[in-house]
């Protein structure tokens, strides 16, 4: 059996996007499915719109995601001689000729099929010329382009594509297309088979917005005596009002930098990922590593485009829903041991993070993140909603204010009684930490809610969380004291 060797060959014009990320994925799961090999390749021939930056985004954006791959990056610049060979070939084998048409030719040649109602591709002039004929044009020091001869065969030319089912066209429609410019330069269809050809790819995984490519590509393996890949071809990315999406219409919510800024679970965004455009045949919704390379095939994805719901939701967080509520899900069941880094990364960036939650504390920090992420979204929430476990500066939220607070000026001496007689608990429990509030606000003949809603306003700034009295003990007897002695704070503002 010959090798299984993909490949993901972005171009570096623009950053790693959803659409681009998708495909890198779903070229990983098949390789490592299939104990093939995954080779990563920047194509870079596009000089002017290519930079080394963009092509950096996109290998980290592929490293964050967990796309590894096992050669590369080539760089397909560096392999000009093989793109001119391959013309070269053709020239030679008499699958290729010189087209010495201008520019003003073509375009009067175009003019008058139009009028005449005649189909508009190249009318094969060159394709006919003598070797005498050609000679004289060279001596003449005439420019020309390269171009493909296509077979004047009858009946369909075609391949079997693993998603969509056979894709034919006849041969009369295919143009004799130019594969080498003018300036000796091999237009990119050639450059990218040359390359799958040299990297011995096996299977072709890409998006349906390059099928207007592949029915030429077919021809130029035949012509170069190379075996045809297998090729599947995705479904486009559309968002909910069927529009493709782009930076320009989406902005950076399309890019896959935006999720990592988020604070996403990389392994969350690849769950979401593989969905779209992809399905298990079952309702299975959340896969492991594992899990997902064993059940991922080129069969199941989807013949339509796949829809990247997306909601303008409020201006701090919008994207698909489905992606935000794949990630709560990892967020909640994650090991709490593997989340532990993605977080300290996170208060590391907020500028709070303590060295000991890593060493002696770490048992503390991960209770800690146990008893919070259940109501967070990402990462991020850790450091913002998340912010009082941590640090004193904490936002204290305008709603928890006016419910739990400003109506209740008592609340003044209340608080800091309140602190005092938690100040004075050994061992300070939850239990106990409870019954003194309890005891308290039977005392004042209020409704113990009273009590406890305005302390976790003072003592985490929100207005619901997990239980208040786990929350105390988290927090620690200290601050939870003097936090409830600085209530006149909360008055102030
Ligand atoms: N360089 C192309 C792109 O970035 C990929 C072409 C291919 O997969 O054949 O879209």
């Amino acid at each position: 059996m010959t090798e299984i060797r993909l490949r993901f060959p972005p171009s570096p014009t623009g950053y790693l996007h959803i659409g681009g990320a998708r495909t890198a994925l779903y070229n990983w799961l098949y390789a490592r499915k299939m104990g093939g090999k995954l080779i990563l390749r920047i194509e870079d021939t596009d000089t002017e719109r290519s930079s080394e930056a963009l092509a950096q985004g996109i290998i980290d954006g592929l490293e964050w995601l967990g796309i590894d791959y096992d050669e590369g990056p080539y760089y397909q610049t560096e392999f000009a001689a093989d793109h001119r060979a391959a013309a070269a070939k053709l020239l030679a084998s008499g699958h290729a000729y010189k087209c010495f048409c201008t520019k003003e030719e073509l375009e009067a040649k175009r003019e008058r099929a139009l009028a005449a109602k005649l189909p508009l591709g190249y009318d094969r002039t060159c394709r006919y010329l003598t070797a005498e004929e050609v000679a004289a044009k060279e001596a003449a020091g005439l420019p020309s382009v390269i171009r493909f001869k296509v077979p004047e065969r009858q009946g369909m030319l075609g391949y079997d594509d693993v998603v969509l089912g056979r894709i034919e066209a006849d041969y009369k429609e295919i143009d004799d297309f130019v594969i080498v410019r003018s300036d000796g330069s091999p237009l990119y269809l050639l450059c990218n088979v040359a390359d799958d050809i040299r990297d011995r790819i096996s299977h072709v995984v890409r998006g349906q917005d390059h099928m207007t490519n592949t029915l030429k590509q077919v021809l130029l393996y035949e012509a170069l005596e190379a075996p045809l890949p297998v090729f599947a071809h995705i479904p486009l990315t559309l968002d909910n009002k069927k529009a493709k999406i782009s930076k320009r219409s989406h902005g950076e919510v399309v890019s896959v930098q935006f999720y990592q800024e988020m604070g996403f679970l990389p392994w969350a965004f690849n769950n979401y990922l593989v969905l779209l455009g992809w399905s298990p045949g079952n309702d299975q919704e959340f896969f492991s590593r594992d899990e997902l390379i064993q059940a991922f095939s080129l069969e199941r994805i989807n013949k339509s485009s796949a829809v990247f719901n997306y909601t303008k939701g409020d201006a701090k967080f919008f994207t698909d829903p489905k992606a935000i509520a794949i990630n709560e899900h990892y967020l909640r069941v994650m090991p709490v041991e593997e989340l532990a880094p993605l977080v300290e990364e996170r208060l590391r960036a907020a500028d709070i993070w303590d060295a000991a939650w890593a060493t002696e504390k770490r048992d503390w920090f991960l209770r800690v993140i146990a008893l919070i992420r259940d109501r967070f979204h990402t990462l991020n929430d850790f450091a913002s909603l998340g912010r009082a476990y941590f640090a004193e500066d904490y936002v204290i939220e305008e709603k928890p204010l006016k419910k739990n607070v400003l109506p209740y000026p008592d609340l003044k001496t209340w608080l800091p009684e309140l602190a005092d007689r938690l100040a004075a608990l050994a061992p300070f429990t939850a239990e106990n930490a409870e019954e003194t509030a309890r005891r308290m606000a039977d005392e004042l003949g209020q409704k113990p809610g009273v009590l406890i809603n305005a302390m976790r306003t003072a003592v985490t700034g929100q207005l619901a969380g997990p239980s208040m009295f786990d929350v105390l003990l988290a927090i620690g007897q200290d601050k939870v004291v003097s936090r409830l002695r600085r209530i006149d704070h909360l008055f102030a503002v």
